[in-house]
């Protein structure tokens, strides 16, 4: 035992109390679909990435558990060496249908991908490659870049001025260029404007990486995302959001899945993802075309929170997405409003820095079509009743 390491660590948490960023993990239990604290008292899930309320589907369950069944527990190797099986092969087909690409190649995590793809695709190629990323793109794609340790140049949030700047700067420099956004921002919940960005990247000679890890399932035609079709070079998406699965992918041309293959380290030495969750898969992906029903009333449900909160003074920044931010400013008051909001039955979690940038604390709300009319109604009373009417600017 390290004795000085414990000491050095207890300092940190320490200090991350001080200063209202200490985090724990706090048990939930799902019960047929319900959310329940764990003294079982049952609350509203406003935190929650389950949009279409897919993880909770008999479909879905069904079909996980029969794979399980028909093809084991785990998968038995990685993908290039046992791991690839004709369900894998099978999924990874109806991914690529579904958002309107070549190929499609399956990644056990979206952290994963982002982390491990684009490193990797810094590297093709002579020269040094540099990279273009949104200020307010995940932790996994600034994860990705770092380990890249290739030239990162962050613009500012959807800011294609500022972008196109960054890129004539770089124009004539040796090497490939790399532009990384978000379809859906995670934080803010509002959208990349997809198809200036296209343009942009053709004008430059630049590669576009696209994560759709929010819009996969919930935007776009049939719910094919907002990259479906757009022309972005590499799409990346998740299955263990909207598809109440686990895993991701990354879908683009057969060149690029089968450059993948042979050359991205997070997909080789990994073990494949296991029957169960391809099964899951496999259903959500014969539900999410059919469920425009429910994609409306969450877009709908989800303006009417945008509404309560606006007159209530609260900046939803660009939300236009079942993602709605109520921005509050310091840990210790969005903290509180989280608590006052549970104390009535609603789950919204606090989400501060690191995760988003110094004086933006909020409240970030996520809704699910799941959710039924009553619900919404008590959840909506409950963010009247439970936010002060905050001082106009
Ligand atoms: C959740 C998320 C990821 C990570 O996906 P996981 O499958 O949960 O690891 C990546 N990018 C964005 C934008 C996300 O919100």
């Amino acid at each position: 035992m390290d004795a000085s390491l414990d000491a050095l660590l207890t300092a940190h948490l320490a200090e991350l109390a001080r200063t209202n960023r200490l985090r724990r993990l706090r048990p939930w239990h799902w019960h047929s679909g319900e959310l329940r604290d764990a003294d079982g008292r049952i609350l509203i899930d406003a935190s929650s990435n389950d949009y279409l309320g897919l993880s909770q589907h008999p479909l879905v369950k069904a079909r996980a558990a029969e794979w399980a069944e028909r093809h084991g527990a785990g998968a038995p190797a990685s993908r290039l060496v046992t791991g690839t099986r004709d369900i894998t092969l099978a999924v990874e087909e109806r991914l690529a249908a579904f958002k309107g690409c070549e190929a499609a190649l399956l990644f056990s995590s979206g952290f994963q991908a982002n982390a491990t793809v684009i490193p990797a695709l810094t590297r093709v190629g002579a020269g040094e490659t540099a990279i273009f990323s949104d200020e307010l793109n995940h932790a996994s794609i600034v994860h990705g870049c770092r380990a890249a340790r290739a030239k990162t140049r962050v613009f500012r949030h959807s800011n294609l001025d500022h972008l196109d700047e960054l890129l004539r700067q770089h124009s004539g420099k040796f090497g490939r260029k790399l532009i990384l956004t978000e379809s859906v921002f995670s934080m803010d919940g509002d959208r990349a404007d997809l198809p200036a960005l296209v343009q942009l990247a053709e004008r430059h000679g630049a590669a576009l990486y696209v994560d759709e890890a929010h819009a996969s399932g919930v935007l776009g035609p049939q719910g094919r995302g907002l990259a479906a079709d757009c022309g972005a070079d590499i799409v990346m998406g998740t299955l263990g959001k909207a598809f109440g699965a686990f895993g991701a992918y990354i879908a683009g041309s057969r060149t690029l899945i089968d450059w993948l293959v042979n050359r991205c380290p997070g997909f080789i030495y990994t073990t494949a993802l296991p029957p169960a969750v391809l099964g899951a898969v496999d259903a959500a992906l014969d539900l999410v075309p059919g469920m425009d029903d429910e994609r409306a009333r969450l877009a709908q449900n989800s303006q009417r929170l945008r509404e309560v909160l606006a007159q209530r003074n609260y900046d939803t920044l660009g939300s236009s997405t079942q993602i709605i931010p109520a921005v509050i400013g310091s840990e210790k008051d969005a903290l509180a409003a989280a608590q006052r909001l549970e104390a009535a039955g609603v789950l919204a979690v606090a989400i501060r820095p690191p995760t988003v940038p110094e004086g933006t604390s909020r409240l970030r709300l996520t809704l699910s079509s799941a959710l039924g009319e009553a619900d919404i109604q008590r959840l909506l009373d409950a963010v009247a009743a439970c936010l002060p009417l905050r001082q106009k600017d």
